[in-house]
């Protein structure tokens, strides 16, 4: 369950996605979250899924049959026939690119989930605090594996993007909402607080790899738990109070937020309308299973 039953603004289970949205600015996650606001096409988030799904296809396989060349192979296969057609107008995320990233990082990530059922993991932890209606907040999500990298075992998350990738990417993951989240959740499943980011930057005639080991001790963990606790504790009195403030600070942030050319930076009044003229509305539930 989402929503809490006697109030249906009020969020009980809660991702890293829609935290982060939340910590960013409390009106876009009214509009993303709550509403379902977005654009009608996103090539990063279509292409970033289509790549997890395809990556964990072939880790399934390669899980289940321990034959690398087997899986990659039938792997491919369901990607060329099932993105006929796909279309996306970027020039470094496309089916062409796609296909390139699928077969080179499976020459480069050689390292498969540790057992058969440690490819995703979904979970949902119990936060240990109540909504006003005696609902339990939970701290839900997907764990992409766990893996044996650099002689560790840890919990792995997969990243695609197309910016350069350089030392300072490192820096993106900590502090991080999502893969703080996910050390935690890592350590209660499986007694590992730490991890590893696998990052694949697309280009038009070549990719790259990066693997981000990530560490969090016990203090930072606990650090993380309470302002979980405290940013959903925020989030109630929004939905209590049915006011989610803008943070106009955030507007530039991660290359600009969506909202904020056409609509934010119009009058209130107007906002409705240019949502519904240029935007859809797809609501995301964290708590149904992945397909
Ligand atoms: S444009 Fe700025 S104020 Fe508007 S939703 Fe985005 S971050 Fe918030």
């Amino acid at each position: 369950m989402m929503w809490s039953k006697h109030n249906s603004k009020l969020q009980v289970s809660w991702d890293a996605t829609s935290l982060s949205s939340f910590q960013q600015c409390p009106y876009k996650y009214y509009l993303t979250v709550i509403n379902g606001w977005r654009k009608p096409y996103n090539v990063d988030i279509d292409f970033g899924s289509r790549y997890h799904h395809y990556r964990e296809s072939y880790y399934r396989r390669y899980s289940e049959s321990g034959d690398k060349e087997t899986a990659l192979r039938d792997t491919v296969r369901d990607l060329m026939r099932e993105t006929w057609g796909w279309e996306t107008g970027d020039t470094k995320k496309n089916r062409r690119t796609l296909l390139r990233a699928i077969c080179w990082a499976a020459e480069e990530f050689d390292h498969p989930p540790v057992t058969k059922d440690s490819l995703e993991v979904s979970f949902g932890i119990p936060l240990g605090i109540s909504s006003p209606y005696e609902e339990a907040y939970i701290l839900c999500g997907y764990l992409d594996r766990q893996s044996e990298i650099l002689g560790d075992k840890g919990f792995v998350e997969m990243k695609s993007t197309k910016n350069t990738l350089s030392s300072r990417k490192k820096l993106d993951y900590s502090p991080n909402t999502q893969v703080s989240i996910y050390s935690c959740a890592s350590d209660i499943i499986w007694g590992v607080g730490r991890g590893f980011v696998e990052v694949c930057q697309t280009a038009v005639t070549f990719c790259r790899f990066m693997i981000i080991p990530i560490s969090r001790q016990k203090s930072e963990r606990e650090e993380t738990w309470e302002e979980v606790k405290w940013w959903v504790k925020t989030a109630e009195r929004c939905a209590e109070e049915g006011y989610w403030p803008r943070n106009e600070n955030a507007c530039g942030m991660f290359g600009g937020c969506e909202f904020r050319e056409d609509v934010c930076s119009c009058p209130s009044q107007q906002r409705l309308g240019i949502l519904k003229a240029g935007f859809k509305q797809e609501w995301w539930d964290p708590t149904l299973t992945r397909s």
